[in-house]
């Protein structure tokens, strides 16, 4: 229906009562069902969470992610404080290896220590006797044998000159003067102030590694003269500074430039060797420590190398006093932490094992709540497409079991409400069809949205056209009442929409998308769909057809104003009637009174019998006249009886057949009373004279418009009993000049005489009009069929009279 609006057509509502239910409406309102919706949401099922989308956004973050993490927050403290345990038992079990390493490196260097203070205490007393400061070499043998009595630890005994000449020596050929001169240890021995240790070097007699402890001898000025060398059995030295070492040591003593003196292990093969690069860097800082430190305490240092044999070892040196000898004490860094790597591997497989059960248990946490959410998702998926068929899962812990069930008893509810909401739709779709009122939403732009099949039927529109045309469209058009076609912004629609209001009923006349067609006429009702806010949503128009009821109200209107025209007309004519009948009662009266006078002339009496004529006739005409309009105007009602009718019949005949006779028609009576027993007693309702007046009229009417040698032929007919109407039928049939079809038309027009005032009959085409005016007045009727040049019918109907027992009355007298 019409509206403001200037669109012609929306996108595709989906609105017509054919094609959307009003669940359909509420679902897409709230958007369960699709797609994805839609204002995006999406898609779908994202309506359903509109309130939770209200909500202030936070951080998403899944089940298996949040169970990690809780896993982490309880495990990754107790790692941590597993791994700070295992250092710290590393950190123990390495302090306890370099402190055994050390217990073996003190305890070898404190060794050492009393062997060289053994020795030097040795030496110096050797040194101090006289016999051998005085550097005497005859007496040299004495010297010798004391000293092995007295040290029998140590196997010989030499004295050199500081030139390097030799006093006493066991050997039968000791070295000589230069070579021992040339060598580094006596070099470094006579530099020396008192007892001195020297480096290892290959003996020249033995042609074995050896240390030589030497000691000065001072003449009476304290000056050096000589120096008392006694070499130290490497061998000897070994066993009996190793002799109780754990397993696992091993330990080398090593002179200044690092070469292995003895050795727990190896020490054929190792001694003179040097020790390996990295354990010698430390060496070397250590006597760097020591120089630094001014001897006044052996220190020592700990650290971790690989050895010459490649294995890795747990080392401490220590510096040898009275020396520069260093001992080095190592443990094998693998046999010291294996009782640490045992307990640090069982700690880290209980760790993961631990980390194993807790994921495992963790996995399985998750996954019992993940799999019912997932199901109940899916669920709520479905239902959000307006599947309302699936169930969510009972299944996994209590709470979401719980939820679960909710969530189906929601469904079922819902599933129900569906079913009645349709059902009720089913009901409200019907009962709108099935109005006899045509019924059309339109939406806030003046679109139309719902609509019936009545409104396409009588707006002429197929639904296709309907759907979304603008109420303000040129397919259709409304006029008002006077027939005026109306602006569109006065449509039911604009105006419904425009005010707000409800519209009282109103007649228009619409015109729908079958142009041609005439108006149709509608009585129209809207009012408006308000939202909360007052605003309109639709407005909607219903109409029901009163096209036949504005038809009868406008023939009842014409036929009011014809029947007031027509009495304006009938009391004209009685009035005008009576007005002229008195002048000529008087004229006729008058001229009747002269034409008694003997003494008139015969010319006189002549043009008086004219006048007597003319006036007669005249007076014909108004009583005619005035007989008409009385009938018509209902003033003059026509009191009937029960008239025999054959006898009637037979009067009239007998009247016209001088006429006939005259005119030279035979004038046939198709039903004597002799020849039909049944006419006989046939009687019909009618007031006698008035029904002789139009028996008379018909049968002279059939004689005057004849042709010479024609015929005029009465018959009656009666219908079988049980009708309403008039049942007794009397046909005038001539073979005359008969009528035309227009003719037909305007026959009963008083003073239309349809062309026979030019044939030259007499006549003033008043008596079909007089006589059908009779006839109805009688509860009658005159019927006329006709051919042109081969005659007319004329048949007077009549209603047959009951019988009531009286006799007939007495026919009147013919006229
Ligand atoms: P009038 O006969 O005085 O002219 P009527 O009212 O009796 O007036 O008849 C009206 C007209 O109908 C006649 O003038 C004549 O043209 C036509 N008419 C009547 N009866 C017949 C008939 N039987 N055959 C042919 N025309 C007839």
């Amino acid at each position: 229906m019409p509206s403001m609006s200037g669109n012609e057509r929306r996108p595709e509502p989906k609105s017509r009562l054919q094609a959307a239910s009003p669940l359909e409406s509420v679902l897409e309102a709230d958007g369960v069902g699709g797609a994805a919706t839609s204002d995006g949401r999406a898609p779908a099922g994202e309506r359903l969470i509109d309130g939770a989308a209200a909500a202030p956004a936070t951080p998403s973050w899944k089940l298996g992610t949040g169970v990690l993490a809780l896993l982490a927050i309880c495990l990754v403290p107790a790692v941590v404080g597993a791994a700070v345990y295992l250092n710290h038992l590393r950190e123990m079990a390495l302090r306890d290896a370099y402190g055994a390493a050390d217990l073996v490196a003190t305890g070898t260097s404190e060794r050492l220590r009393w062997l060289l203070q053994d020795a030097e205490a040795m030496l110096a007393s050797v040194a101090a006797r006289p016999r051998v400061r005085a550097l005497d070499p005859g007496g040299c043998d004495p010297i010798l044998a004391e000293f092995r009595v007295v040290n029998p630890a140590y196997k010989t005994l030499a004295l050199r000159r500081t030139d390097g000449s030799s006093l006493c020596s066991e050997l039968r050929q000791p070295p000589s003067q230069q070579s021992v001169l040339a060598s580094p240890w006596f070099q470094a021995a006579i530099r020396q102030p008192g007892f001195h240790a020297s480096d290892g070097h290959v003996g020249a007699v033995t042609n074995e590694w050896t240390v030589r402890l030497t000691h000065p001898v001072k003449d009476g000025s304290g000056q050096a003269v000589a120096l008392l060398i006694t070499p130290v059995d490497l061998q000897q030295l070994q066993q009996r500074l190793f002799a109780q070492l754990p397993a696992s040591a091993v330990v080398a003593v090593v002179d200044s430039a690092n070469r292995v003196l003895v050795r727990s292990t190896l020490q054929d093969e190792r001694v003179g060797k040097p020790a390996a690069a990295g354990v010698g860097q430390v060496i070397d800082a250590l006597r760097r420590d020591a120089r630094r430190a001014g001897g006044r305490a052996p220190v020592s240092r700990q650290f971790a190398e690989t050895g010459f044999d490649g294995v890795r070892r747990l080392f401490v040196a220590r510096q040898v006093p009275m020396s520069d000898w260093v001992v080095i004490s190592g443990v094998a860094q693998e046999e010291t932490l294996q009782a640490y790597d045992m307990t640090r591997n069982r700690s880290l497989a209980g760790i993961v094992m631990v980390l194993a059960i807790a994921g495992l248990a963790a996995w399985r946490v998750s996954r019992g709540i993940r799999r019912p959410i997932q199901g109940l998702a899916a669920a709520a998926r479905s239902v959000a497409q307006g599947d309302l068929t699936p169930r969510a899962p009972e299944a996994g812990p209590t709470e979401i079991r719980v939820v679960a069930r909710e969530f189906n008893s929601m469904v079922v509810a819902t599933a129900d409400a569906r079913d009645r909401l349709r059902a009720s739709e089913r009901e409200y779709r019907t009962l709108l069809q099935n109005l006899p009122v045509a019924v059309v939403s339109h939406a806030r732009d003046g679109s139309v949205e719902l609509f019936n099949d009545r409104a396409c039927a009588l707006l002429r529109m197929t639904p296709e056209q309907m759907k979304g045309t603008a109420a303000d469209s040129p397919v259709w058009h409304f006029v008002d009442a006077r027939g005026e076609r109306v602006e569109p912004r006065d449509y039911p629609v604009a105006r419904v929409l425009r005010t707000r209001l409800p519209l009282s009923p109103q007649t228009f006349g619409i015109v729908g998308a079958d142009a041609v067609a005439a108006h149709t006429w509608v009585l129209v009702t809207g009012y408006p769909q308000l939202d909360d806010k007052g605003r309109v949503l639709h407005a909607v128009v219903a109409f029901v057809d009163i096209s036949a009821q504005h038809d009868a109200e406008q023939l009842r209107l014409a036929k009011e104003s014809a029947e007031a025209a027509s009495q304006a007309k009938s009391d004209f004519m009685a009035r005008l009637s009576h007005e002229l009948r008195t002048p000529l009662n008087a004229i006729n009266g008058f001229t009747q009174l002269m034409l008694l006078d003997p003494q008139l002339q015969d010319k006189r009496r002549a043009q008086l019998g004219h006048v007597l004529s003319a006036g007669e006739h005249l007076l014909s005409l108004i009583n005619q006249v005035l007989d008409i309009s009385s009938i018509e105007s209902g003033q003059q009602r026509v009191a009937t009886q029960a008239v025999p009718l054959a006898p009637l019949l037979d009067t009239c005949v007998a009247i016209c057949r001088p006429l006939a006779q005259a005119k030279a028609v035979e004038l046939v009576d198709a039903c004597p009373v002799s020849g039909a027993p049944a006419l006989a007693s046939l009687r019909v309702e009618a007031d006698p004279t008035r029904l002789r007046q139009v028996l008379m009229n018909l049968l002279s009417n059939a004689v005057k418009y004849n042709r010479p040698n024609g015929s005029v032929k009465l018959a009656v007919r009666q219908d079988a009993a049980g009708n309403n109407g008039p049942d007794v039928h009397v046909d005038i049939t001539d073979s005359g000049i008969g009528l035309g079809p227009a003719q037909l038309e305007r026959l009963f027009e008083p003073f239309n005489r349809v062309g026979a005032e030019r044939t030259g009959v007499e006549g003033h085409g008043l008596g079909l009009a007089h006589s059908r005016a009779l006839a109805r007045s009688m509860g009658g009727e005159i019927t006329v069929t006709s051919q042109p040049g081969q005659g007319s019918c004329f048949t007077l109907h009549l209603r047959r009279a009951i019988d009531n027992g009286h006799g007939p009355d007495p026919l009147p007298a013919a006229r």
